[in-house]
């Protein structure tokens, strides 16, 4: 057959085809799912199967199709990302080590009573470097990365949310240690009865919190971390708060912070930006999130190019970065034009009113 699992399967295995693919196969009503080839299949059989080509036995019970999709859309195997990368969120930083990376790191040690939470939660506005702080510590301690926005669990997956979670988690004890970072977390474990909430929205929330429960981060079994993300932590119910006791505010970035990643992003870029007009984008940005600093430098970066292009015109594919000129702070100065502040004033004081009350305290 053309494409579709039959190619990567021969491909792979010189035309044979294990039983769960042909499931998978079957599961999804004999059609291939994906896109072109399908490389789900491919990475199901790398990542799960033994030499037999069959799945472990501790996921047989599970439909192929959802192991499928956390294989491709939920495993995350981008680029580690280590503590430097991420500029400032310097407590943050000091107490996920302590609570989270040591014990997972020494098992033994932290025991009883100083046995780790099951899960942490991060709140802050968005931008802040959450999901980055999610996969530094799965790069710390070498653990395999799963990252999910819970929307998609609630939306995408109409009335499957419960099983994918339940096969996320299988899958993730799987390839222990796992961290499974669950975006806007709120959304599933909302304190809040919606008006006609959803059958199927009640037990994806009772799942997830069953799951959590059973996630022990430094036993040998189940080598499994959550970790929550929220914009709006005032959200959360009791139950999903027991398990994730610590809450930690990813505030807006500081001024170094900023400063660091002014110089980080500029980097190896010509440029003619004095100390002084560094601080004075330092100071100008303040109330920007590291997303919207991101986004501001490479809109500077852009200014040089833009100009290039309008000197050369059609010779942009032959253009170099020797025909660049330096980045300067006019640069900077149209970038803030086009890229403001995401987050509201108002909303940073929600958060810090919700930190003094809740949050960890570091
Ligand atoms: P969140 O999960 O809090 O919404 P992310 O971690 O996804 O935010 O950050 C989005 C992007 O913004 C990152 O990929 C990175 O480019 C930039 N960013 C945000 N915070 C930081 C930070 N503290 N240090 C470096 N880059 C950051």
């Amino acid at each position: 057959p053309k494409g579709g699992q039959g190619n990567v399967v021969s491909g792979l295995r010189g035309g044979f085809v294990p039983p769960f693919v042909r499931k998978a196969v079957n599961a999804l009503g004999g059609q291939d799912t994906s896109k072109g080839d399908n490389p789900m299949s491919a990475k199901m059989l790398q990542l799960l199967a033994g030499p037999d080509g069959e799945l472990p036995e501790s996921l047989q019970k599970f439909d192929p199709a959802l192991i499928d999709m956390v294989c491709n859309e939920v495993l995350d195997e981008g680029a580690a990302v280590d503590w430097e990368d991420i500029a400032g969120q310097d407590a943050a930083k000091q107490l996920i080590q302590e609570i989270v990376v040591w014990p997972m790191m020494n098992p033994t040690l932290f025991m009883g009573a100083r046995a780790p939470p099951k899960g942490i939660l991060l709140f802050g506005p968005p931008g802040t470097g959450k999901t980055l702080l999610g996969k530094a510590i799965a790069s710390n301690i070498k653990a395999t990365f799963f990252n999910i926005s819970a929307s998609s669990l609630t939306s995408k997956w109409i009335g499957e949310g419960e099983k994918m979670v339940r096969t996320l988690f299988a899958v993730a004890e799987f390839m222990q240690p796992s961290v499974i970072f669950i975006d806007e977390i709120d959304s599933i474990l909302s304190a809040r009865k919606s008006e006609g909430e959803h059958e199927a929205s009640r037990r994806l929330k009772t799942e997830l919190l069953v799951q959590m429960e059973g996630c022990n981060p430094n036993s040998l079994s189940r080598r499994i971390l959550l970790v929550g993300a929220t914009n709006r932590p005032e959200e959360l119910d009791e139950a999903a708060r027991r398990r994730m006791p610590k809450q930690l505010y990813i505030p807006l970035p500081c001024e170094p912070a900023r400063k660091e990643m002014i110089l980080r992003q500029l980097g190896a870029v010509k440029s003619v930006l004095s100390q002084e007009d560094v601080q004075k984008v330092v100071q100008k940005t303040d109330g920007y999130s590291g997303a919207d600093m991101r986004n501001l430098i490479q809109e500077a970066l852009q200014g040089p190019v833009r100009e290039a292009v309008r000197q050369h015109g059609s010779k942009i594919a032959t253009l170099s970065e020797s025909d660049l000129r330096p980045v300067g702070k006019r640069d900077f100065q149209m970038a803030a034009k086009a890229q403001k502040p995401s987050v509201a004033p108002c909303e940073v004081t929600r958060y810090e009113v919700y930190n003094a009350k809740h949050g960890a305290k570091y």
